[in-house]
């Protein structure tokens, strides 16, 4: 990271105007326009710099997606050159640009089975909805219209458009705001975390299979289109399905010719070790993958749904024929610099093996974060690869109290002055560096938290986290 310059861009009074003027995503209404944000102006590599000059390790990856890391040069003259040469045209019906062209027979290539139609979108949000949408045309081209009820999970998290936001299931991001309840269902959290789990694998995976057949059973299969399934949730606290559950939720639905659609946003692009984790990694191919953020690793905004040839097919040839018109897509669907991005992405993912490096890199990952346990306020840690999350607790205190709430508030305010930035979310720090993390960059990340971890069992000692 080069020198900080200073002068009006950087300084404070643009704090102030973020304050007064931007509503932030999951900003705190209560407190909006008071607290200034953290304004970060530059980064290079894994890490990323503030407007006061100070460099912080980036271990949340942006968002989940910064995966190449910050500053690539192929990643930036890719955006310039396609920038130049042409900076956007209309991607609707029978005009197509060469990067969008391009990217989808990448897309095709790296996908599981028979993912060879893609649609594209601005981000994971608008994947998933489209992809429902999908599903819905799908049987209704089918002649089942009734077939248009949503199966998602508790603790699930698929964005934030009313559709996606629907499907979501965290609790603490149910709010005001309204949600489609009558056709969108919630089926219980699966994630099992073996280390705290008062039933084995097979007898969890046995309920969760269990509460799913009833599901569907009390819904009745004759009305339910699709079930949408993150391979690992993320933001919901890095919840890992017993082994076998994404193999038997695949077979469920193809029983109930239910339509799998794997929401890939976070699990795709190699943050497991994989281009795709829904076959390469638990062994089902969907009927439709979700992908965003790690595809242009975040450069540029960017969405797709993968569709199988067999839906593909059966739009084509079971359309309407009075309206046989695909009406969904957006003004920036296959932006050519967007995808130009993605491109120049796989191909820097591809030339230096990007998930080698994590199935690599990974299990040291969480092996080392599994060492924090020896900390009194860390109850569990669960990770796979390079998606993890520390549970941090008041000893005797479970779940997201509002005391667990503040200790992880206040550990992460201690990485943050200590130049890590994780990422908050209740009681949990989550953490999904950038894939090209280095193990000494890891060990910094472990000894940051552990320093972090004694300050706030200091605090809490004295009385000072209520
Ligand atoms: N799906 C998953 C699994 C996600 O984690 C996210 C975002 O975090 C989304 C969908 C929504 O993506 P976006 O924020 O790009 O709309």
């Amino acid at each position: 990271i080069g020198e900080t310059g200073g002068g009006l861009r950087r300084g404070g009074s643009l704090v102030a105007k973020d304050a007064r003027h931007v509503l932030h995503p999951w900003a705190d209404l209560s407190a909006l326009g008071g607290q200034g944000s953290l304004m970060v102006c530059e980064a290079q590599g894994v890490e990323v710099m503030d407007s006061a000059g100070r460099k912080y390790l980036d271990a949340i990856g942006g968002m989940w997606c910064v995966t190449v890391g910050y500053g690539r040069p192929e990643l930036i003259d890719a955006m310039q050159a396609q920038a130049r040469r042409m900076p956007y045209f209309t991607p609707f019906a029978d005009v197509a640009n060469e990067p969008a062209a391009e990217l989808a027979a990448l897309l095709a290539e790296l996908s599981p089975g028979d993912l060879n139609r893609v649609h594209f979108t601005t981000c994971g949000s608008t994947a998933v909805e489209s992809a429902v949408r999908i599903a819905h045309l799908y049987f209704a081209s089918r002649g089942r219209p009734a077939k248009r009820h949503v199966l998602s999970r508790v603790n699930a998290y698929h964005g934030s458009t009313y559709l996606a936001a629907s499907l979501s299931g965290k609790e603490a991001d149910r709010t005001r705001f309204h949600y489609e309840t009558e056709w969108v269902h919630h089926l219980e959290n699966p994630g099992f975390d073996p280390d705290d789990a008062p039933l084995s694998a097979s007898e969890r995976l046995g309920q969760l299979i269990d509460g799913m057949e009833a599901a569907i059973a009390d819904i009745g299969p004759e009305n339910i289109a699709c079930f949408i399934a993150e391979p690992v949730l993320a933001s919901g606290g890095v919840l890992i399905p017993p082994p076998g559950y994404h193999q038997a939720t695949r077979e469920l639905c193809r029983r109930h010719d239910i339509l799998y659609i794997s929401d890939e946003v976070v699990t795709g692009f190699g943050r497991v070790g994989h281009f795709f984790a829904s076959e390469a990694k638990f062994g089902i191919v969907p009927d439709m993958v979700v992908t965003a953020k790690g595809l242009t690793s975040g450069y540029q905004p960017l969405g797709a749904v993968l569709i199988s040839d067999h839906i593909a097919g059966t739009l084509t040839e079971s359309a309407d024929p009075a309206k046989p018109v695909f009406s969904n897509g957006f003004t920036y669907s296959g932006h050519p610099v967007a995808c130009a991005t993605a491109i120049a992405n796989i191909d820097v993912m591809q030339r230096e093996d990007i998930c080698g490096h994590v199935r690599d890199v990974g299990p040291y990952f969480v092996e080392r974060l599994r060492e924090l346990r020896n900390s009194p306020l860390v109850s569990a840690v669960r990770g796979d690869h390079l998606m993890a999350c520390v549970e941090c607790q008041v000893p005797g205190e479970t779940g997201p109290t509002a005391r667990n709430q503040a200790l992880a508030g206040r550990v992460d305010a201690y990485c943050e002055k200590a130049g890590l930035l994780v990422r908050p979310f209740e009681n949990l720090c989550i953490m999904s560096p950038p894939l090209v993390i280095t193990k000494d960059e890891i060990d910094r990340i472990v000894a940051i938290m552990t320093e972090s971890l004694a300050r706030a069992e200091h605090d809490l000692r004295a009385g000072e986290i209520c």
